[in-house]
């Protein structure tokens, strides 16, 4: 049975009468048939978004009502954690532990803004101080309106509820399109907003693929906003259409993030980081700290280190007992991901540690942990976002230099630092040009924290108040109180 796209609170086929296979990258076997949306589906589930924002319910409910609401989605995503994990380790491939995590950071992001929505009651209007005594005003925040989202496949159901909770907590309505790649969990979440009696209209989901379904969405006149979270490619592609209609946007694209480490680092932390920086999620991270400068004078010890730490990962199967590397999300990124290794040889970078497929796995998409040293500041894969778990590690001499090493990228999106001397980690953490720096770690990720790049990574700001404020207008109410003529035309 093909899985059809949630319009207007019902399940509705594709006009295309077509579908696709999501496909589990760790068997290369088919999943589930999933409907393949286009133009006609999207006109659809704008104009039930559009409905329901402008008639509907939703913008007019209190936030504490809306707060209820997305309290509900959190607790039933809760009450199906293991089943929801598992699936997105079969769409996905990413080893059982991080999709636990992932599924209740899903649940914790619609309980967070719950909280603002209800917050947002409170704070209502916000009175300006005037220099005129005739005059008041206050400004009010209102929703944008219909918002479209574009999500990708590293994290399925977080990216989906890092744009759903807060869209509609401000009290916007939604079409969203996840990525053909890994549809399921965002089907998931749809059953689950029907459970949760979410209005219909409220949230729409409609699969397929970017061309087909994305761009009719992007180019939609009915959309208000546009909330994008991919490739800087497809980034660009989508500010073009929204630039057609003058549509709000936001982007968060990819990176190519440095970790610096300093000679006083524990040498144990800094491998487990930049471990933890490169092979979470197989490097799938848009702020994978994939370059990492480490002072020369622990260079070498550090290389002997991260290598034998390396060889210790156990790969396998996402759902097998200590697993900590799965296969990659599809046959098209391993071939990306072993096309930029080679690359790499080619521009006669060492390759330390990896490089292939491991030899004991014969089927799935999976790729080695990779480590290439004596890389040059103009090789590809220094520069180039390989979205794999492919590190490369260069040394430095002096802070200067690191810094400058490190911003020397048209990407900004992260970027870490390890010393024991925290004035200098600041003054770093200072200097790099990036939307998110860790300091002494590299990728913990809080709701509650303002998350987006600088540079060719993005516009914008996710997460936090920052996220709601991406679906919010502001409004000045400005009123002339003096009863007196303005005397102006006529005296
Ligand atoms: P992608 O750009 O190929 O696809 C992302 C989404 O865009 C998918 O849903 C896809 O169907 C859609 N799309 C593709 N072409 C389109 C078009 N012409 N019109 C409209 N929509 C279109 O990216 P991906 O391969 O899914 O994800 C990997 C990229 O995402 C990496 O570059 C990564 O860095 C980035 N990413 C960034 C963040 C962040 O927060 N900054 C988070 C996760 C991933």
């Amino acid at each position: 049975m093909t899985l059809k796209h949630y319009i207007d609170g019902q399940w509705q086929q594709s006009d295309s009468q077509l579908s696709f296979v999501s496909i589990n990258p760790a068997t290369e076997q088919p999943i589930k048939e999933v409907a393949a949306g286009n133009k006609a589906d999207i006109d659809k589930a704008v104009s039930a978004a559009r409905n329901a924002f402008d008639n509907g319910p939703w913008p007019r409910l209190s936030g504490k009502e809306r707060g209820a609401y997305l309290r509900k989605i959190a607790a039933l995503i809760n009450e199906r954690l293991t089943e929801l994990a598992k699936l997105e380790v079969a769409d996905n491939g990413k080893p059982y532990p991080e999709a636990e995590w992932d599924i209740e950071d899903t649940a914790g992001c619609f309980e967070f803004y719950a909280g603002l929505a209800e917050k947002m009651d409170e704070q209502d209007e916000e009175i300006i101080e005037l220099p005129e005594p005739r005059f008041t005003s206050k400004a009010v925040q209102e929703p944008v309106g219909v918002a479209g989202a574009i999500i990708p496949w590293n994290f399925p159901m977080l990216m989906a509820a890092w744009k759903v909770a807060p869209a509609l907590a401000a009290g916007c309505t939604m079409v969203l399109k996840p990525s053909e790649v890994t549809p399921l969990t965002a089907i998931a979440l749809a059953e689950i907003a029907q459970q949760a009696d979410l209005p219909a209209g409220v949230l729409n989901i409609v699969t397929g693929t970017g061309p087909e379904a994305g761009q009719p969405l992007a180019e939609h006149p009915g959309v208000d906003k546009m909330a994008f979270t991919g490739s800087v490619p497809t980034g660009s592609k989508i500010m073009s259409m929204a630039a057609n209609q003058v549509k709000n946007i936001s982007l968060e694209l990819g990176g190519k993030s440095p970790l610096i480490i300093f000679a006083d680092t524990d040498i144990e932390q800094a491998v487990e980081w930049i471990m933890f920086g490169i092979f979470w999620n197989q490097g799938q991270v848009c702020s994978a700290t994939s370059r990492v400068l480490v002072d020369e004078s622990i260079y070498p010890q550090l290389m002997e280190r991260l290598v034998a730490e390396a060889k210790k990962i156990t790969i396998g199967e996402g759902n097998d007992d200590g697993v900590l590397l799965g296969p990659l999300v599809n046959q098209s990124q391993f071939e990306k991901v072993l096309a930029a290794i080679d690359k790499g040889q080619q521009e006669g970078a060492t390759l330390a540690y990896g490089g292939g497929r491991p030899e004991h796995l014969r089927h799935g998409y999976y790729v080695e942990p990779t480590i290439f040293t004596d890389v040059s500041e103009d090789a590809w894969i220094w520069k180039e976002e390989i979205f794999g778990p492919v590190v490369c590690v260069k040394s430095f001499s002096s802070e200067e230099q690191a810094i400058a090493l490190a911003n020397n990228s048209r990407f900004g999106l992260a970027g870490a630092v390890m010393s024991k001397d925290l004035q200098r980690c600041d003054r770093v953490a200072r200097a790099l040009r990036a939307g998110i720096i860790w300091v002494n770690c590299s990728q913990p990720t809080f709701v509650e924290a303002p998350w987006g790049g600088y540079k060719q990574s993005g516009i914008g700001r996710e997460l936090g108040q920052w996220g709601l404020n991406n679906y919010l207008e502001t409004k000045q109410i400005t009123s002339y109180d003096s009863g007196q003529p303005w005397g102006w035309y006529i005296k």
